[in-house]
């Protein structure tokens, strides 16, 4: 590609709406435009990066022998009605009607729409496995689209579908797409980790979030110093709390709340998404009593789920409770009017002395509630995670991080498959449930996560694997004849070679062509200035410091 042709609007200044280097530095390297919030467009250099990326997920998963199709975007409800998550996925979904009044989303995620697809065809164990994949356009209508394409509305998605007879089958699957995964980031030159994650809210069995270490992450990772434990916060959590509810089954039991109905506090919990339980307060037969409320906070589905799966485990809670634990803020909600002996409550809720008891209405609760005076209690963090945490495999301290979630891989079971009527007949010939995986890949967001780790002040320094261009051709002097026209014949050589190439033909000083490229991240450099004389031009690797004078026959052996 000739540069004095090439549309790549590259900015001089940083954006000032834009916070994080891979953001600042893809809108400066003219890869995307910004349309409105979380909705971006993408220019010729970001699309190159995209496909590149694309590829190189096709290629590890084909040589897993899984198949690409792909799948419209507008899906109709029936589907999701089907699987019981027309109403589940809530108001992360877009959604839209048709002339005729029918509705549909724009796919945020695309479980329904594979298990129909197999549903269908599928009949016999003999079709299995197999795995299905798209790289397609997501919708979600994101709360806090943010960090340029690190979190949009629309972005692309790999999402692979697994198909098993068996949980053996299944686990295969899953290993297989684990390594898959694996090859992925590495091939895109991502540091990453695989660390386990909680698979409540799809019900899975197994789950792990592909996550590359960043400052930038909007997720908190828990890694054991001494071991190869690796979680997210929410799985980490779950595994305190799991470890918890095992201590307190010993703890003598010391009041008896009114049982209410687990249906009524699963709504509860799921109409109060935003202000979930954080640590409940139990009895000691492990039925909780009393629910610890924090502020608002933002939760994912995975961490309400996990609430809820706390609680329902029990068999509890009263209706002053749940009442308090709508309105409160900060506090917690007990049996109204008993003045409770026994209480376990969380380390930082008791360092604070105007808790308040009690359903959060007038005359209904005590305010000003001490920890030890006017209650008797174990204190603990049962459920926050922190630094220094003992880890769960191997005792030694935890260390917290932050990190990008690039992909996730998730044991699905029968979920769908039983809610949509997805079966096979078995050898012995009986039907039953296909035994489903997913797996996703965000596309745009590895590439800022591959900017992230790749960059310095002048700008980006892209991966080889993952370069839109990967050498560029600079003539320094355009009114010289022997520049251009030297240049301009190394630059057909290589595309005749099969390299993707820049010819940097502009009529510009040579220093603001070696600005755009640094910024844009060009990997190799070929300058063809006074030593073409001698049949001799600069070589530079965008990552490296030094400059080699290297004769015009050298270059392919530099390049390949
Ligand atoms: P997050 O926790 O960041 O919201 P998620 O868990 O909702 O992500 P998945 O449903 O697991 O995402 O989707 C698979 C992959 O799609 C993610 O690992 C991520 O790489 C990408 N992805 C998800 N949401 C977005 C988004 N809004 N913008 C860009 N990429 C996204
Ligand atoms: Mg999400
Ligand atoms: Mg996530
Ligand atoms: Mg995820």
């Amino acid at each position: 590609m000739k540069m004095s042709r090439m549309f790549m609007p590259t900015l001089k200044e940083v954006p000032s709406d834009a916070e994080i280097t891979s953001h600042q530095l893809m809108l400066r390297a003219g890869l995307i435009k910004k349309m409105s919030s979380g909705v971006y467009n993408q220019l010729p250099m970001g699309i190159r990066v995209f496909n590149k990326i694309q590829n190189i997920i096709r290629e590890e998963l084909n040589a897993k022998g899984c198949q690409e199709i792909l799948c419209a975007g507008i899906i109709p409800s029936e589907l999701w009605e089907e699987s019981g998550r027309w109403t589940a996925m809530g108001e992360e979904m877009f959604r839209l009607k048709d002339r005729n009044q029918r509705d549909y989303c724009l796919g945020p995620t695309h479980e329904e729409v594979f298990t129909d697809i197999v549903r269908q065809e599928v009949t016999s164990y003999k079709q299995l496995p197999m795995n299905l994949y798209q790289i397609q356009v997501k919708y979600r209508d994101e709360r806090r689209p943010r960090f340029g394409v690190m979190r949009t509305k629309t972005f692309t998605m790999k999402d692979a579908y697994s198909f098993d007879i068996d949980e053996a089958g299944l686990d295969k699957s899953y290993q297989d797409m684990y390594e898959a995964y694996t090859n992925i980031f590495n091939r895109c030159g991502l540091d990453h980790s695989p660390v386990q994650a909680d698979s409540g809210a799809i019900g899975g069995s197994s789950s792990a979030e592909f996550m590359v270490k960043s400052e930038v992450g909007e997720d908190d990772v828990v890694f054991c110093s001494g071991c190869d434990y690796a979680a997210n916060m929410e799985k980490a959590e779950s595994v305190k709390y799991e470890a918890f509810k095992e201590e307190m089954k010993e703890i003598k039991e010391v009041s008896t709340p009114d049982v209410h109905t687990i249906e009524e506090l699963e709504a509860f919990f799921k109409l109060h998404a935003g202000r979930f339980a954080k640590t409940l307060i139990y009895d000691a037969d492990g039925k909780s009593v009393a629910v610890v409320v924090r502020g608002d906070r933002d939760v994912n589905e995975t961490k309400v789920a996990n609430a809820i799966g706390s609680v329902v485990e029990f068999e509890l809670a009263n209706e002053a409770m749940v009442q308090a634990a709508t309105n409160a803020e900060i506090g917690f909600a007990g049996p109204i009017g008993v003045k409770t002996d026994y209480l376990f409550v969380d380390e930082e809720v008791a360092a604070q002395n105007n808790m308040i008891v009690g359903a959060n209405k007038t005359g209904y609760h005590i305010e000003n509630v001490n920890h030890g005076r006017d209650f008797e209690g174990v204190v603990g963090d049962f459920r926050n995670v922190n630094e220094g945490d003992k880890c769960p495999k191997c005792e030694s301290a935890l260390e917290i991080a932050r990190g990008v979630e690039v992909g996730h891989i998730f044991k699905l079971g029968t979920k769908y498959s039983e809610s949509m009527g997805a079966n096979y007949i078995d050898k012995d010939g009986k039907s039953k449930p296909i035994i489903m995986g997913c797996y996703g890949i965000g596309v745009e967001r590895t590439a800022a996560a591959v900017i992230e780790q790749h960059n310095d002040e002048n700008g980006i320094i892209w991966p080889l694997s993952v370069a839109p261009y990967q050498v560029a051709v600079v003539p320094v002097n355009m009114k010289k004849e022997e520049h251009t026209e030297a240049a301009e014949k190394i630059y057909n050589e290589l595309q005749a070679m099969g390299v993707e190439v820049l010819l940097d033909d502009r009529n510009e000083r040579v220093g603001f062509k070696f600005k755009d490229l640094d910024l844009i991240g060009i990997p190799m450099r070929i300058t063809v200035g006074k030593d073409i004389v001698d049949g001799k031009v600069e070589f530079k690797l965008r990552d490296q410091e030094e400059k080699e004078l290297i004769g015009l026959d050298e270059i392919k052996s530099k390049i390949e």
